[in-house]
């Protein structure tokens, strides 16, 4: 018989706070789970959740690996999994029934669009929906019976497993829509934890020449990026990142531009003018409304312009082999490992509003 557990887990109580609660574990159903956390990985979306006071309280973290420790007969079927399996989750929780789902673009399944109502996704369903352990920042998560399932390959420690999501990103920007690979020139803006996933898609699959900007302040983050393979980074503070495109490309231009700096709409004009023509621009962060949107050029130049957004399937597994490869130093990328109690330090870090720099966090919930 199952003994009954309970479940530490930091809630979002209000903005900007959380508070340790002791939940008891549900019962699983015969199509669900739960699993033990062995480690959640903060991702930058967990900011703006964390400020905001909706839709109540509830357990943020959505890039959770760990051990699953009970299983209905059903769900051991159709996942084909088993107790003591360690996977890696996605926060998506997709209907399976769409022409979303149906067309394996299950991240855009309006079931698991955390900003629609009645919607569930991992790290923002709050307490008030049955069972309450929805998030990654707790030592036990429910899993519901439209889980995504990941094995975490023999080997890759915890806090290197917790990256699958923000390197799975990488290579769904990169390589998957971006479409980088031998013969590519690819540019990234922003070396946070997804740019750096952008860098090691793009190292994984070829691409000749990979450059990466970002801040002065930035700057163990670009080390890092060039320990990733990184041919060049660009601090845009202080030089020219055009003048560089164009210098090491011989004119050329870039094949592939990745917006990933959250550095707002002014740098949507410039970053069309770093490509070549037929050049693809990959914008990740939202911008808002752009004076002066430089329509003309994305014409003149046939830019192919992608609004981009979380990953798919394929591009997670391609993560978890990378990291089982063991060709990268992933563990430069890994910058803190905190414990439940340490939640508010840490997402204080993610947001800028802390004097310590963070890369990647992983929250270790019985650390
Ligand atoms: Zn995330
Ligand atoms: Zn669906």
């Amino acid at each position: 018989m199952n003994a009954p557990l309970k479940s530490l887990a930091a809630v979002a109580v209000k903005a900007r706070a959380t508070e340790l609660r002791e939940f008891a574990v549900p019962d699983v159903a015969p199509d669900a789970g739960l699993m033990r956390i062995e480690a959640t990985g903060i991702c930058g979306s967990d900011w703006p959740m964390y400020l905001n006071e909706k839709p109540g309280p509830r357990i943020l973290g959505h890039e959770m690996i760990g051990t699953i420790v009970r299983l209905g007969d059903v769900a051991r079927a159709r996942w084909g999994v088993s107790e003591g399996d360690r996977v890696a989750l996605e926060e998506y929780l997709p209907c399976g029934h769409c022409e979303y789902c149906r067309t394996g673009e299950y991240r855009s399944c309006l079931e698991t669009d955390a900003s629609l109502p009645g919607a569930i996704r991992y790290g923002s369903t709050p307490l008030t929906v049955s069972p309450a352990l929805w998030g990654g920042y707790s030592q036990y998560l429910y899993m519901h019976p439209r889980t995504v399932i990941h094995r975490v390959p023999a080997g890759v420690p915890h806090h290197i497993a917790a990256m699958a999501l923000p390197i799975g990103n990488g290579f769904q920007w990169a390589y998957l829509d971006g479409e980088a690979g031998p013969g590519k020139t690819v540019v990234i803006l922003g070396p946070g934890q997804q740019g750096l996933g952008c860098v090691i898609a793009a190292k994984a699959v070829g691409a000749d020449c990979i450059i990466i900007s970002g801040l002065a302040r930035d700057e163990a983050r670009l080390a890092v990026a060039r320990e990733l393979g990184a041919h060049h980074t660009v601090v845009a503070d202080q030089e020219d990142l055009g003048a560089v495109v164009k210098k090491v490309t011989g004119g050329r231009l870039a094949d592939i531009v990745i917006d990933a700096s959250g550095g707002g709409a002014a740098i949507v004009n410039p970053s069309i003018a770093l490509l070549r023509k037929r050049g693809r621009l990959l914008i990740v962060a939202r911008k808002g409304p752009i004076q002066g949107f430089d329509l003309d050029q994305v014409i003149a130049k046939q830019i192919r312009l992608f609004g981009t957004r979380g990953h798919s399937f394929e591009a997670v597994e391609l993560a978890l082999k990378t990291m089982a490869g063991g060709q990268f130093p992933l563990e430069r990328m890994s910058s803190h490992v905190v414990g439940l109690n340490d939640i508010d330090r840490a997402l204080r870090m993610v947001g800028g509003e802390s004097a310590e720099r963070s890369i990647h966090i992983t929250v270790a919930p019985w650390s």
